[in-house]
């Protein structure tokens, strides 16, 4: 990407905000002829004493000069105030503003991608941060470059270039032949600097992507002593880090010496080439100064030019990762999608999935859910029972053959229309910081404490909500997590979709926990189009049709008895399961029970 295509992409973001920009450009205008005005002085002031001298004439001649001096300095300072005052405050307002559409702009976007978009390598979460976070900064930086430092300096430096080539026109040559060399000068500093910048971007990320993976594995790294080996890992990354910057600074310092002494260069030229006019009579002495300042002026905009090209430069590597996450085509939905009446009825015709990271998860996945029937997915864990649950959520696009709701291809139908009408019930659901009233009402977001109430009553959890002391105000992060689950089901009661999609939901509880859901789920069920993964035998046995999965591939598919006599793979998980319940056992305990109620 280069600078154009950087203003091209950012000029959406600049348009709303056009009138501050023309004011800015108009103070800006202003500022560099202003910023002129002490070399013009300079030189009428060395001139006319110098005349008043050489004609014999002292101080009392000379009063009007110092009084015109002063008030052209007085006065210029005063338009100078308001106008730098402006153009900043301009300049300032227009940055915030244009930071915050970039940073609403970008969570708006993101906030509609497919899953598949955040499941990609270079898009963790703290990678995605960090650029975010930088582009952000980069680009209002880019902003601010422009209007508060490059374009002043510039319209100052190619005024004053313009007064010293009308002065006269081999003093002005001179001054502009030193611009080019500093320009090649800081385009090949830049050059030098661009790669080493894009590695410490890309070290940058790791090291903020590093300690958040600490701090979310804290435990494991604790619990097996390994915060030498993490530290380690960290070091490295440190190092290179370290290793990047020091070269980045060594080159820039040498080049940075190298542009000094080009501009000490011109600066030596001009006094030589003005002293000689002056000598030959050609110019008054006010002249060298006059020359020096403006110089001076077009000098210092290109002293700082290797700053803003840096800046510049970090700009553009910043946004190109900002604007790919702008930009990326994960985006989902042309307009004019479906709204059918949903009952339920999903067929999956040869399904195949691929993960983004090339992991073939689905393969020719043939199946029918009835509506208002519970389906089991069963199989060992991997199977692809999770990935098939997402793509029937859109979450991820299978990448051929079809699926199928209700007779109409699921592309078709609007996607938030879709998902208004699938409950979703996780091993383990989301709870977010907030009150409990809060996260049951993430279900349905204008519902009224009664509704919200009487959810949690469905949800079998409203009992356990009042004898908390704070009740329904309290932090739902404290609760247990069947207590969490709980309330992700009373969340489910409220929004109250006719599709319900149940991925283990009681694996991570105790026993009676996953009693009392259980409960709770039997009642969410009713009259619902429900696909269940479990391991929990119970709830399998309860539902009225069920795939077995194996390796991406739908293995088995029948009722329970039907499946179960066939001698496959589903007798295998299923007599699994009852034999890691020790069932025998249990029955045996269960009868010894019985016989002692008998004899007493
Ligand atoms: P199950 O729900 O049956 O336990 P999943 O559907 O979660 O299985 O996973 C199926 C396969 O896809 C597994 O091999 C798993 O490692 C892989 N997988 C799951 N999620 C991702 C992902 N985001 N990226 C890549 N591979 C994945």
């Amino acid at each position: 990407m280069n600078l154009w295509h950087l203003f091209q992409k950012l000029r959406p973001f600049v348009h709303p905000y056009r009138l501050l920009v023309v004011a800015t450009l108009l103070l800006t205008l202003i500022a560099s002829f202003t910023a002129q005005v002490n070399a013009l002085t300079l030189q009428y002031a060395v001139d006319s004493i110098n005349r008043l001298i050489e004609s014999g004439q002292g101080l009392a001649q000379g009063w009007h000069i110092l009084i015109n001096i002063s008030v052209i300095l007085l006065g210029k300072e005063v338009i100078n105030a308001f106008v730098q005052f402006g153009q900043k405050f301009y300049g300032e307002k227009l940055r915030i503003f244009v930071s915050q559409d970039l940073a609403q702009g970008i969570i708006e976007k993101f906030l509609t991608y497919r899953l598949a978009f955040f499941n990609e390598d270079h898009n963790q979460a703290g990678k995605l941060q960090t650029r975010i976070d930088r582009g952000i900064g980069s680009l209002t930086r880019l902003v601010q470059i422009f209007f508060i430092d490059i374009l002043p300096l510039f319209t100052s430096a190619i005024v004053a270039l313009g007064l010293m080539f009308y002065a006269n026109f081999y003093v002005g040559l001179v001054a502009l032949c030193i611009v080019p060399i500093y320009f090649w000068l800081t385009y090949k500093q830049a050059q030098k600097l661009g790669g080493w910048r894009r590695n410490l971007r890309d070290g940058r990320e790791k090291k903020s992507q590093g300690i958040l993976s600490i701090i979310n594995s804290i435990t494991v790294i604790k619990s097996f002593n390994r915060e030498s080996i993490e530290s380690e890992k960290q070091l490295k990354l440190q190092k290179e880090l370290t290793d990047n910057q020091m070269q980045t600074r060594q080159t820039s310092f040498l080049f940075d010496g190298l542009k000094t002494f080009i501009e000490q260069i011109g600066i030596v030229l001009i006094i030589i080439l003005t002293a000689y006019f002056v000598l030959d009579g050609q110019m008054s002495i006010g002249m060298i100064m006059y020359h020096v300042l403006l110089f001076n002026n077009v000098s210092a905009p290109i002293r700082s030019l290797h700053r803003i090209y840096d800046e510049v430069n970090d700009a553009m590597i910043y946004s190109e990762s900002f604007f790919r996450i702008l930009e990326a085509d994960h985006e989902i939905e042309p307009s004019g999608r479906q709204k059918p009446l949903i009952h339920g009825n999903f067929e999956l015709q040869n399904v195949e999935f691929y993960y983004p990271n090339g992991h073939h998860a689905l393969k020719q996945i043939n199946m029918q859910i009835q509506p208002n029937k519970i389906t089991a997915l069963v199989g060992l864990s991997g199977a692809g029972k999770s990935t098939l649950i997402s793509l029937l959520d859109k979450f991820y696009q299978p990448a051929s053959g079809q699926i199928l709701l209700d007779g109409m291809n699921l592309e078709q139908i609007d996607t938030q229309y879709l998902r208004d009408h699938i409950g979703l019930v996780l091993q383990k659901n989301h709870i977010f910081q907030g009150t409990i009233f809060d996260n049951i009402r993430y279900g349905k977001t204008d519902a009224s404490l009664e509704e919200v109430m009487d959810a949690a009553k469905k949800a079998s959890i409203h009992e356990q909500i009042l004898q908390l002391p704070q009740g329904y105000d309290a932090d739902a992060l404290m609760l247990s997590g069947g207590q969490q689950q709980r309330i992700a089901i009373a969340r489910m009661f409220l929004k109250n979709p006719p599709i319900i999609f149940l991925d283990e939901p009681t694996a991570s509880l105790d026993a009676i926990a996953s009693e009392q859901i259980k409960h709770s789920l039997d009642q969410i069920k009713q009259g619902r189009t429900v696909i269940i993964i479990s391991h929990s035998l119970s709830q399998i046995i309860d539902a009225d049709y069920t795939y077995v999965m194996r390796e991406g591939r739908i293995a088995e598919h029948g009722e329970h008895d039907a499946l179960y006599h066939q001698d496959g793979a589903y007798k295998e998980i299923f007599d699994a399961m009852a034999k890691s319940l020790n069932i025998e056992k249990i029955a045996k305990t269960f009868e010894e029970d019985a016989e002692e109620e008998t004899h007493s």
